[in-house]
């Protein structure tokens, strides 16, 4: 997927419309459109990044923003604010949209893995 046809680069733009979490020069944080979780979100860096196979070493502070951003997203959490990250790197591994993004998932016990 190109960043021409990329649907998380159209999201960035505005161009398509989402549900905005958070949102800063580097990052954007939106709501899954089908959430896994009571609380499922999208860590996006705003760099179109295919995923970490693809990062290079001048990205790295763009991928230090999705960490910056699950500590901020972690603090508005209720209960023990346990949360899980996860980050699918190719398609066997579940990536759909091959822009670097992280998931961020609570709201529920998550101990199978
Ligand atoms: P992955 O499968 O790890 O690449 O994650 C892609 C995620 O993007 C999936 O969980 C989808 O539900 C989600 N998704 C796809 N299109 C949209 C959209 N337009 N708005 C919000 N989430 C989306
Ligand atoms: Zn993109």
């Amino acid at each position: 997927m190109d960043i021409k046809n990329c649907i998380f680069c159209k999201i960035i733009a505005k161009e398509i419309p989402s549900d905005i979490i958070l949102e800063n020069d580097d990052i954007l944080v939106i709501k899954d459109l089908h959430p896994k979780a009571p609380i499922h979100y999208l860590i996006i860096p705003k760099k179109h990044i295919v995923n970490i196979k693809e990062l290079h070493d001048a990205d790295l502070l763009n991928a230090a923003q999705i960490m910056i951003a699950a500590r901020e997203l972690s603090r508005k959490l209720s209960g023990d604010g346990s949360f899980r990250l996860i980050m699918n790197n190719g398609a066997d591994s579940g990536q759909s949209v091959f822009h670097m993004h992280c998931h961020f998932l609570s709201g529920k016990k998550m101990l199978d893995f």
